[in-house]
């Protein structure tokens, strides 16, 4: 339930899942690699990501869970080469400043923020590189300088 990521690449004994389906305590994560549309009409396109797949060991279900959705989302947003939900959180957190903060230096709403972190919501290709700018210090005192004047 940890919301940190971590990139180790090897998860020693992960301690097993409960399947929701048969309820025994028989679920380990295997990586698949998953291929989904994405996108309508002309601009519809395939993504492939790998995704952890929940696997029941006793009943045999198998199953995506949130850290799945994350997964698949962040691929979506590195396809459309905008900031994924992990890296607007972190870029936040770099500067040192609550959600509210953040909303109140940048002029963003701060449910909109909460929504990008979550992934709930993707931003705009505008708010992507505000945010980016957001992503250099220098560029935050400007901000801020401008802003107390
Ligand atoms: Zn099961």
């Amino acid at each position: 339930m940890s919301p940190e990521k971590t990139t180790a690449p090897k998860r020693k004994e992960e301690p097993l899942l409960e399947c929701p389906e048969c309820g025994e305590l028989a679920v380990s994560t295997k990586l698949t690699t998953h291929t989904f549309d994405y996108g309508h009409g002309k601009e519809a396109v395939q993504i492939t990501a790998t995704l952890p797949l929940r696997v029941c060991g006793h009943c045999e279900f198998e199953y995506y869970d949130k850290e799945g959705q994350d997964a698949r989302h962040e691929a979506v947003c590195r396809h459309l080469g905008v900031m994924t939900p992990t890296e607007i959180r972190r870029l936040r957190e770099d500067l040192g400043l609550s959600r509210a903060e953040f909303a109140d230096l940048t002029g963003l709403g701060d449910a909109t923020v909460a929504r990008w972190e979550r992934g709930a919501l993707i931003q705009n290709t505008g708010n992507d590189r505000y945010l980016r700018l957001l992503g250099s210090h220098k560029n935050v005192d400007h901000l801020r300088k401008a802003l107390s004047v």
